[in-house]
């Protein structure tokens, strides 16, 4: 009955949604409404760290929820969540990294990010990468590197330039007249595929030699899912821009990118109030992102990560099985073929895990569970996927 509803009154942007209909969720587990239960193994697309509803966000939720809701568009109120969370997360950070505009969702950080660059160099160029994913609004599409999602959109922004990730052809792409250069350290829908660490170094040497910007998309890599805060930390790689969403705000909507003071005053000038929001750093949001990432620090959950790598890059050895590839709980499983990766998929729904793909790859299933996941239920989920790629090749 509400299937047809869903069909009916929602815009509908694939013509197989997978439909469950939610009851609720706690933890690892999502429960529909005809009583089953899901184990969460993609964590709604690395939003869900910390397990869903944990119980310290719900807790600050309410306590913001009893005070006040929208009060003033973005930056004319102090607003005390935007500040703990602000205060707690740039301490985390470098100190170049030391001022963050919020926003609602990560194409909007990133939308914002290459608006700041443009305007602070006075530049126009772009450099972004094959196979890349930042967002489907058409700036954050104009720098994303898969045509067959851009096409039908075209024309897109000018003067972008796109490099194969990882190689450095990259560097001669960069020059004087180039406002920023875009990348996910690690790119998520392109295959989970983590970046050379010399390669990076080199972009960053070549973005200081031309007065290039450095924005790094952490947006689905960051708040823990890598086994650091950010995966920049890791490659020891510091940006000019991060932009940040997904898992920051512990399942509320909420974006952000970060940089320094002298870089963010172009945006109060010329004409002042020239990048603005409504609801940009809603106070219920930000009070789920600070109790979000208070937990985060507090608790083991980056060892957590680092532990679940370990587990499952284990487990999963396989014939039928090429490579498990990517950080912490940021992991990619490359199978044999389409129709492999298709059938452990379905196989396992049905045994009640919700696995995935990315979006440019149909041969990998995207590994991403919420950090408290035990060790008897990733062994559940390894098992069960080893033993479908068997029942597969029997066939
Ligand atoms: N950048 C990256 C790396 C992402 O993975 C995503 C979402 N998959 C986005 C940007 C866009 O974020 P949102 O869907 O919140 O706009």
């Amino acid at each position: 009955m509400n299937k047809l509803l869903f069909e009916k009154l929602i815009a509908q942007t694939s013509d197989a949604p997978i439909s469950l209909e939610i009851s609720h969720s706690d933890g690892v587990f999502i429960y529909t409404t005809d009583g089953e239960r899901y184990l969460d193994f993609i964590s709604g697309i690395a939003v869900s760290s910390l397990g869903h509803n944990h119980p310290k966000v719900i807790e600050a939720l309410h306590k913001q929820i009893d005070k006040h809701l929208h009060v003033m568009v973005y930056g004319e109120f102090i607003q005390k969540p935007q500040l703990d969370f602000a205060e707690l997360l740039l301490g985390q950070l470098p100190e170049k990294l030391e001022q963050i505009y919020l926003v609602n969702s990560g194409t909007e950080a990133n939308e914002g990010a290459l608006k700041l660059a443009k305007k602070y160099t006075g530049k126009s160029k772009l450099v972004a990468f094959k196979n890349s994913y930042h967002g489907d609004t058409q700036g954050s599409l104009s720098v994303t590197g898969r045509d067959v999602y851009r096409d039908p959109y075209l024309p897109l922004l000018p003067n972008v330039y796109f490099a194969e990730f990882n190689s450095f052809d990259a560097l001669d792409l960069i020059d004087e007249t180039t406002a920023a250069v875009i990348l996910e350290p690690i790119q998520g829908e392109g295959g989970i595929i983590p970046s050379d660490i010399e390669w990076l170094k080199s972009i960053r040497k070549k973005c200081d030699e031309t007065g290039a910007l450095l924005i790094f998309d952490e947006i689905q890599s960051g708040f823990g899912r890598t086994g650091n805060l950010f995966v920049f930390q890791h490659y020891g790689v510091t940006p000019d821009i991060l932009c940040i969403a997904k898992a920051m705000g512990g399942g509320m909507p909420i974006g952000g990118f970060i940089s320094s003071k002298d870089i963010f005053q172009t945006f109060k000038f010329n004409p002042p109030l020239n990048h603005v929001t409504t609801f940009g750093g809603h106070p219920v949001s930000c009070a789920a992102a600070h109790a979000n990432l208070k937990e985060l620090l507090e608790g083991n959950y980056l060892e957590r990560a680092k532990e679940i790598e370990k587990f499952i890059k284990a487990k999963l050895k396989r014939k039928g099985i090429i490579e498990v590839r990517g950080f912490g709980a940021m992991l990619g499983l490359e199978l044999e073929s389409k129709t492999l990766t298709a059938h452990v998929v379905q196989e396992c729904f049905k045994k009640g895990i919700l696995l995935g793909w990315t979006l440019h790859s149909d041969t990998l299933i995207r590994l991403a569970p919420p950090l408290i996941i035990t060790d008897e239920q990733l062994d559940f989920v390894c098992d069960s996927i080893l033993e479908e790629i068997d029942n597969f090749t029997k066939i």
